[in-house]
């Protein structure tokens, strides 16, 4: 045997040594098999209200990006984009790379991998649709909207950090509970076919810059569960203070039918001196609601003609010169700015403007946040906080059924 012939003998034993000992060495590239079954997390989209009102919008993305263009089905890549500082601009006419417009009213912006994207002043995960809407009652005609395209758990993340102060000693328990109704409202919300605004009107939804490590380890340790009453999602509405009591939606005009986990619940613990409040109407904001509701040019009287056992408004009655309607007081509270339906007091001025004073913050159905944190700190569990507010929901892992509600 010559020499390049040992050379070949030796390199195939060489060979065959190494597949016999990678066959019978125990591998650790063996797949594993999870027997839990898989967390549902869909993607969902959310709209970013804080700049749908300006008409420029700077974007800061490090690593690579895209802009695409979602007018056309095929989604074609408008521009590839690496380290985005200053020099990419969302304006109302279309994204502006450098002194190149794209004049396109529906552009998807997204990050490689994980990336967030600074938009002015706030970083936001997720993948961001811009879109040029027309506007008559803007500047230019048009407006911005942006929307944010991302899975649930992390919108649940943003809205915890928004909605509660997650770094009070002693609310990890009021942040989990807080975490299953935020995760629970948005999908119910989006069942509903309506769009998600990060604000009020759905949920606080913050920016990552907000993030604690508080409201991570709420959202990590209830991920994926939601709360589900007779097979559906439940409409877990929630707000800052009851006021001596939360709301019975179905009474206080939330819903026609009944709703056993919003029947409402007695919480004296939250009618405190320090929780009282005082809210002055002037004469002309009470003019202005009689005109808008056709009952004359003034507001002659409100007269409350329905309350509840903890002394909530339920209804009430407007009254001018020319006629009068009955309203849900809710609807009263949210015309007038008054904080809670909670009032124990009204009060005429001389100068024609009224007086409201009472506790609570908010509308009053669901769970109470600040109740919520009252019993996290007496070492209640989420599940806990949850059937105390919502009694008779059940708490559920996400499931295809439940998940199949959004449109
Ligand atoms: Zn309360």
């Amino acid at each position: 045997m010559n020499e390049v012939g040992r050379n070949l003998a030796y390199t195939a034993m060489l060979l065959l040594a190494l597949w016999a000992v990678s066959y019978f060495w125990p591998s650790d590239k063996v797949e594993e098999i999870s027997l839990e079954p898989a967390l549902l997390n869909p993607t969902i989209s959310v709209e970013l209200t804080a700049l749908r009102d300006l008409d420029r919008i700077a974007v800061e993305i490090t690593g690579r990006c895209r802009l695409v263009n979602a007018e056309d089905p095929q989604r074609p890549v408008l521009k590839e984009l690496h380290d985005v500082d200053e020099d990419l601009y969302l304006t109302l006419v279309g994204p502006q790379l450098g002194p190149y417009i794209m004049h396109q009213k529906h552009v998807i912006l997204e990050a490689e991998g994980d990336n967030a994207m600074r938009l002015n002043t706030y970083f936001y995960p997720g993948r961001l649709h811009i879109r040029v809407k027309e506007d008559k009652k803007s500047r230019l005609g048009q407006r911005l909207q942006l929307s944010l395209e991302l899975p649930l758990e992390d919108y649940v993340l943003g809205v915890v950090c928004g909605e509660m102060s997650s770094q009070v000693p002693g609310s990890a328990a009021a942040l989990r509970a807080q975490a299953v109704a935020a995760r629970t409202y948005a999908l119910y919300r989006l069942g509903q076919g309506r769009n998600l605004r990060d604000n009020t009107t759905d949920q606080v939804f913050q920016s990552i810059d907000f993030v604690t490590k508080e409201a991570l380890e709420a959202v990590a340790s209830t991920r994926g569960l939601v709360l589900r009453w007779k097979d559906q999602l439940l409409p877990t509405y929630f707000h800052r203070n009851c006021g001596g009591g939360t709301a019975n939606a179905e009474a206080a005009a939330f819903f026609r039918k009944e709703t056993t986990p919003l029947a409402g619940v007695f919480e004296p613990a939250c009618r405190t001196p320090r929780g009282l409040w005082e809210h002055r109407v002037p004469a002309t904001d009470l003019d202005e609601l009689a005109r808008q509701r056709e009952l004359g040019s003034w507001l002659r009287a409100i007269s409350v003609l329905h309350k509840d056992a903890t002394g909530r408004w339920l209804e009430v009655r407007l009254l001018g010169p020319d006629d009068h309607v009955d309203l849900p007081a809710d609807q009263v509270r949210a015309a007038l700015h008054f904080p809670s339906t909670q009032v124990t007091d009204m009060e005429r001025h001389a100068d024609g403007s009224l007086v409201f004073r009472g506790y609570g913050y908010g509308h009053g159905v669901g769970l109470c946040q600040e109740g919520a944190l009252r019993l996290s700190r007496s070492q209640a569990t989420y599940a806990e906080i949850l059937a105390h507010y919502y009694p008779s929901a059940q708490l559920v892992p996400l499931t295809a059924d439940l998940e199949l509600l959004l449109p």
